[in-house]
């Protein structure tokens, strides 16, 4: 082992949107702490955050259908999207405050304007997609949102989509503007040079493997460089595990009871990628359709306009399938691993549950290109082979936990932060919504870790965050202030939208 040992306030472990996210807020509360981030790989943003991990949806329930659902007595509930509404607007706020503080710039650099739609076909889901709509279009977090069931209105909005399809097939769309493309790596990355400038040290190619309680109350991280082999002893008062599908098993590393009877199911992804320039021109949406019969809800099919890498791109999909991979970087034996005295039961028991699940997620992984291809004719019937490629998503590994409402070994689709009970550290797991909810989810570690400083922070949260604390939903002219402001300084303005279409185009 090396000899050097340091101390510090904060250790971040990972370089996702997470701590990126964590760190950068932090700096801005108590710029006079110590920070160290630890992350495996060469850069940041390289897992889930990349931008060709993930879909890079600005997610605020514009047109995701599975945030709305429907009851038993046919109405919708909107809740869960009205939380993810509210949720994406405080990140919008935060990021406004960066860029107009200049902690970052050009943020047409990593977000991007883009109608949101939702599209479905056959009069049952076109009856949901109605519902939808007057549940939604009547609350100012969804203003603007259009419904149109007319093919020609349709071919004006999405003519890659509607060219060469059966003209009596019954079809429906819902489209609202103020919809975004983020691309999560690009920000990771400004977030993490702003905060090297300032002083926080950032180390890759070290990979933290060991985790535990000091005497004094402290953490002890043992980081390997994985360069030069050598193993460093570091300790910090709080710890933050932003590892992403590396999370579960650090957690388990700290001996917390908290971090007890979890589990973790891994989702692999696959997008297609159009190769036609031709083609990518002619689509100008992310458009999310129903997941089909028995698929986990982050496989619902969306054919995607996304700005990556000074230019435009579209993608299909994503496919899910089963990898036992905990990261896109991991080891083939990260499940096994997982598995522990304390949560093999529900583990266990998760697996009798969805036994259909892992068969679907098999099936998928066992499709052809054809029969992929068959998929993506459901959105762009004269899709042509030749012009579509395939790239290999970032890894989800959802949550298995025992709940009252489930029983034991219950999937869970969301993201969890577990702490210890004297908030010295913080977990983030799970995947969904995702990076655009961070900064709602990294609020929520603040609140949980540091109960004896919130409210001190708190003027300087509200600086940062006008609506912190505060329904936009119930306060429609400060959420009306707020899209207005933070669409001028992102650039997400009608104005903004057609100068930025004219430098991709
Ligand atoms: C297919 C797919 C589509 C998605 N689509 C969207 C979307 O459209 N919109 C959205 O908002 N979200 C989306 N998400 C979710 C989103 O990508 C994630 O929620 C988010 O990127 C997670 O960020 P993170 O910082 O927690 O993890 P990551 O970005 O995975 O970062 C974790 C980091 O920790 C490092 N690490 C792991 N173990 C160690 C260790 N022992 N020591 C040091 N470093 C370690 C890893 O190398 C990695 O760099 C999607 C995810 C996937 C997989």
């Amino acid at each position: 082992m090396s000899s050097r040992e340091t101390k510090t306030d904060v250790i971040l472990i990972g370089a996702g949107i997470m701590s990126a996210t964590l760190g950068t807020i932090l700096k801005e509360l108590v710029p006079e702490w110590k920070i160290t981030v630890f992350e495996k790989l060469a850069d940041a943003g390289e897992e889930s955050s990349n931008e060709w991990n993930n879909a890079g949806t600005g997610h605020s329930a514009l047109c995701e259908l599975n945030y709305t659902v429907e009851k038993p007595d046919g109405s919708l509930d909107i809740s869960k999207a009205i939380k993810i509404n509210e949720q994406f607007q405080l990140s919008r706020q935060f990021w406004t405050y960066l860029v107009n503080n200049n902690l970052i710039s050009n943020p047409q650099d990593f977000i991007m304007p883009l109608p949101h739609m939702s599209l479905v076909q056959g009069e049952e889901n076109i009856t949901f997609l109605k519902k939808r709509f007057k549940a939604l279009s009547n609350n100012p977090l969804f203003q603007g949102m259009e419904y149109s069931d007319d093919p020609e209105k349709l071919m004006e909005w999405i003519p890659l989509i509607m060219q060469d399809r059966p003209s009596n097939e019954p079809i429906a769309a819902t489209k609202i503007d103020s919809g975004t493309d983020v691309n999560f790596g690009a920000l990771t990355r400004m977030l993490l040079d702003n905060l090297k400038s300032r002083d926080v040290d950032i180390n890759y190619k070290q990979s933290v493997n060991q985790i535990k309680r000091t005497s004094d109350g402290l953490w002890e991280l043992k980081v390997k460089n994985l360069e030069s082999g050598t193993v460093e002893s570091h300790t910090a008062k709080f710890v933050f595990i932003g590892a992403g599908g590396g999370s579960l098993h650090l957690l388990q590393k700290t001996g917390i009871p908290e971090g007890k009877h979890i589990g973790g199911f891994p989702v692999s992804g696959i997008f297609m990628v159009c190769n036609n320039q031709e083609v990518v021109e002619q689509h100008h949406a992310k458009v999310y359709g129903k997941a089909s019969v028995g698929a986990p809800p982050m496989s619902v099919p969306h054919l995607d306009t996304r700005y990556i890498d000074n230019k435009k791109s579209l993608l299909f999909g994503p496919f899910a399938g089963f990898s036992p991979k905990f990261l896109k970087n991991g080891s083939m034996f990260d499940l096994i691993t997982s598995v522990k005295p304390h949560n093999v039961l529900t583990i266990l028991a998760a697996g009798a549950k969805e036994l259909p699940l892992t068969k679907y997620l098999i099936q998928q992984l066992l499709l052809s290109k054809e029969q992929r291809m068959k998929e993506l004719r459901e959105f762009v019937p004269n899709a042509k082979s030749e012009d579509w490629d395939f790239v290999v998503a970032g890894q989800r590994v959802q949550v298995i936990k025992d709940t009252e409402a489930g029983g034991k070994g219950t999937l869970q689709f969301g993201t969890e932060v577990i702490t210890a009970a004297d908030g010295s550290i913080a977990a983030l797991l799970g995947a969904s919504p995702g990076a655009s909810t961070a900064v709602h989810v990294m609020l929520e570690v603040l609140k949980k870790c540091f109960p004896q400083h919130i409210k001190d922070w708190e003027p300087k949260i509200i600086e940062m965050i006008p609506s912190y604390g505060i329904s936009l939903m119930e306060n429609p002219e400060l959420f009306e202030q707020i899209l207005t402001s933070t669409a001028e300084t992102l650039g997400l303005s009608k104005k903004e939208q057609v100068e930025r279409e004219l430098v991709y185009s």
